[in-house]
């Protein structure tokens, strides 16, 4: 007969292969959904096998518990996922990583307690020699590294839920205080797996959480991006340090598959804005420079409505470069409405997105595929760049630091170096937007003062509505 344990590890190698097809169909459009399904199928088998294990062991009372922390768990994250609204998935995001930093440094700490702290395995043969300082190691590493994520998620989340802040804090020499803090726990490390002692895991737990919020705390504006994919990295990473105390090979593939894809994230965000992944970590991108940028002056021009639906029907190439706007008002479905009309008129449309458009990578994507906009019609900013100046009329639908001038031609600007949509080179821009107010980076933008600018304030989504009335009128039979 098959014993349990033959059934575990079968359960976890199959969970594991779900979650490498799954990540490889979240990589393109075409198979996202069916890698959210792979993802979900790979989490349900890993979760029952988990809990049978754990039932198989457990206390009556251990059974209650995990029983009950699994069904408010359960009803908390069907909730939220229920209720949130896309703008706010980076918050989310944010908090959900807090959470597996907590659960690293809780197992962590419970590991200790087990083991160094004269806990139910201690004195037994199950550790010994080299293993138990591989133990030590486990438990401070995992603790730091939990310890680093939770702290630096709370203030992620904090800053993108505008509840502080999103401006860099400048501590004077602060890499000095994150370079020191990393030296110190490399120090701790050994000294802790030489002779492990509960003063020594409590100064790390403390040494680690303020690091998380100086870390975080210390980017600013538009490197945020950066950071959501660095603590999604950080989460894995203590993912699989848990993994290890744990004994748990499904939790150190899973963390090192989250780890690393994050990690990857992150570096394909840092090209994207043009930074070396040391120089966001040492933060200030974003923050005000000593020139503050070129004062940005100038009268800005306006246009209606119906002054757009003329100008869209005489063009013969539209680019459409959305942005976080578009998220807010809503508006990928008008949009695709729009496109479709466009291209029945024979008008050539296309959209260009930003790497870090809106508040989460990949956002734009998946809004114009959830309005159903044809994937093929969606370039990246590197494939449109090039085609803007022989483009007709460019729609910027919400979007504003991405498509800022200032971050290519003002070397004093706050953003100079980001590569952008150079928008300005078409024959038209449109700018749909609430007010003149700036982007994320807070940073002026000069493209509202340009010759070919004109401004279409309002709400998107209304604005845009407003435009495929005023074509109907102009066309009544299309
Ligand atoms: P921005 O955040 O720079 O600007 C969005 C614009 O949308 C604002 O200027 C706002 O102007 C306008 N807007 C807001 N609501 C509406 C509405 N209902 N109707 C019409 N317009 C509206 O957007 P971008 O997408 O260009 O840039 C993204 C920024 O976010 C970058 O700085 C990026 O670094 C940062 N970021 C990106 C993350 C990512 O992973 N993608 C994560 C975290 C930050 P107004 O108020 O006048 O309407």
């Amino acid at each position: 007969m098959i014993d349990a344990g033959t059934w575990t590890t079968a359960a976890y190698l199959i969970a594991a292969l779900l979650f490498v097809v799954s990540l490889a169909g979240l990589s393109r459009h075409e198979t996202s959904r069916s890698g959210v399904v792979f993802g979900i199928a790979g989490m349900t088998i890993a979760l029952v096998a988990t809990a049978v294990v754990a039932l198989g062991s457990a206390s009556a009372l251990g059974i209650a518990l995990l029983l009950v922390a699994l069904v408010i768990g359960a009803a908390i994250g069907l909730w939220r996922a229920r209720v949130v609204e896309m703008t706010g998935m980076p918050e989310l995001i944010a908090l959900m990583h807090s959470f597996v930093g907590l659960a690293a440094v809780l197992v962590g700490w419970n590991g200790f307690l087990e083991v160094e702290g004269g806990g139910v395995k201690a004195g037994t043969s199950e550790l010994a020699g080299s293993l138990l300082g591989i133990h030590h190691a486990e438990v401070v590493i995992g603790v730091f590294i939990g310890a680093v994520t939770f702290t630096g998620s709370i203030v992620a989340y904090l800053k993108l839920s505008a509840k502080i802040k999103s401006a860099p804090l400048q501590l004077p020499g602060k890499n000095v205080l994150n370079l020191g803090a990393l030296v110190a726990f490399a120090v701790l490390t050994v000294v802790f797996v030489i002779t492990p002692n509960v003063g020594l895991l409590v100064v790390v737990t403390a040494l680690a959480l303020l690091l998380g919020v100086h870390l975080v705390a210390s980017i600013g504006g538009g490197d945020m991006p950066v950071v959501v994919s660095m603590l999604n990295s950080y989460s894995g990473w203590a993912a699989a340090a848990s993994g290890f105390l744990l004994g748990n090979d499904l939790l150190i593939i899973t963390g090192a598959l989250v780890g690393s894809s994050g990690a990857y994230l992150s570096y394909i965000m840092c090209k994207a804005m043009n930074r070396s992944f040391l120089s966001v970590i040492a933060g200030g991108f974003g923050a005000p420079t000593s020139s503050g940028g070129a004062e940005v002056t100038g009268e800005h021009r306006e246009i209606d409505a119906a002054g757009v639906a003329e100008m869209l029907a005489g063009a013969r190439s539209v680019v459409i470069t959305p942005g976080y706007g578009m998220a807010v008002a809503q508006a990928q479905y008008p949009v695709a409405d729009l496109t479709r009309k466009l291209r029945e008129q024979g008008v050539e449309v296309r959209f260009g997105v930003h790497p870090v458009a809106g508040r989460l990578p990949g956002h734009m994507n998946v809004l114009l595929a959830e309005a159903q906009v044809p994937y093929d019609i969606v370039l990246e900013m590197d494939e449109i760049n090039d085609d803007l100046a022989d483009t007709d009329v460019v729609l910027v639908i919400g979007a504003n630091d991405t498509v800022n001038p200032a971050a290519a031609e003002d070397p004093g600007s706050p953003i100079a170096g980001m590569p952008v949509l150079r928008v300005w080179e078409a024959g038209n821009v449109i700018v749909f937007k609430r007010s003149m107010a700036t982007g994320y980076a807070g940073v002026q933008n000069p493209l509202f003062f340009r010759e070919n600018t004109q401004m279409l304030f309002g709400d998107a989504k209304e604005r845009v509505q407003d435009i495929l009335a005023a074509l109907k009128s102009l066309t009544p039979t299309g």
